[in-house]
């Protein structure tokens, strides 16, 4: 019989008030909605965007938006989802987005990891690029947010935003990009969202980017169930646990993680156009 270590199971870092989750998938955490809100509560977290990356998930996510004063709502059809964006979906979504408990259009961009992975269940890249292309004239015509998924695909999707009319704000989520286009992106304005790869400890590029990024620039994320910050890496994550990230964020920073804490709610309010809501 092999017998596999234990994993530690995951606990909140230190109650850091006024945290934020950028970008967290509340509904595929196997836990109910109240839980999990009310456990990240515990853990400081104030303010959290949940995504629905399918027609189903957007719909439960604007529920959870509805139904919690401090959630709001991402909605789109994810990247390696994108042939499912028929006329009924556009319409659908359409109708979602324009919900004031939805605050940004995403999570929707390119993934070409999906496409050499599992073709036969992955959209290919030029359905991709259209179903891209119809999330951002949303975003532009419906004045919100768009919170992109990008993996293994920086140029055509640098390419895509060149040309494409621009969003009020841009979110890069989950930033796992080299340098080179980080700069590129913070200078075109876009907002790095850095989720718990930035504690990993071969990603020092990755905290490089976080260390140069104007601080009006960076958002972080859960990304839960994924992406589960040092030490649990690999375990289920969940919004409670995003406090590993901010200390890793403020240790970066060489700032005191409760002042990095008011930044990122200040930049959570700006980019999800929570400030001028009445
Ligand atoms: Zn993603
Ligand atoms: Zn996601």
């Amino acid at each position: 019989m092999s017998k596999k270590k234990p994993r530690p199971i995951p606990v909140p870092a230190q109650f850091i008030p006024g945290l934020i989750d950028a970008h967290t998938h509340l509904t595929s955490c196997r836990d109910d909605i109240a839980t999990l809100v009310a456990r990240a509560g515990e853990a400081g977290v104030d303010k959290l965007c949940t995504v629905g990356d399918g027609l189903k998930e957007a719909g439960l996510a604007l529920d959870a938006a509805r139904q919690f004063d401090n959630v709001w709502a991402a909605c789109a059809i994810h990247p390696t989802k994108a042939g499912q964006l028929d006329e009924v979906a556009r319409q659908k979504l359409t109708e979602m987005v324009a919900d004031p408990a939805c605050v940004a259009v995403g999570e929707t961009g390119l993934d070409t990891y999906w496409i050499t992975h599992d073709p036969e269940n992955t959209a290919d890249l030029e359905t991709q690029e259209e179903a891209l292309r119809w999330h951002i004239d949303l975003s532009v015509s419906a004045g919100k947010t768009l919170m992109l998924h990008n993996r293994e695909a920086d140029a055509d999707l640098m390419r895509v935003l060149a040309d494409a009319p621009a969003a009020p704000n841009t979110i890069l989520h989950c930033f796992s990009s080299p340098l080179e286009m980080a700069r590129e992106a913070l200078d075109r304005g876009y907002v790095l969202s850095f989720a718990g790869n930035v504690t990993f400890k071969r990603n020092e590029e990755l905290r490089e980017a976080a260390r140069l990024a104007p601080l009006e620039q960076i958002l972080i994320e859960t990304d839960a169930p994924y992406m589960t910050p040092e030490p649990f890496r690999g375990s289920r994550n969940e919004p409670s646990l995003i406090g590993h990230t901010a200390l890793c964020l403020a240790e970066v920073r060489g700032m005191a993680v409760e002042e990095l804490a008011e930044v990122l709610g200040a930049n959570f309010d700006r980019v999800y156009g929570l400030t001028t809501q009445p």
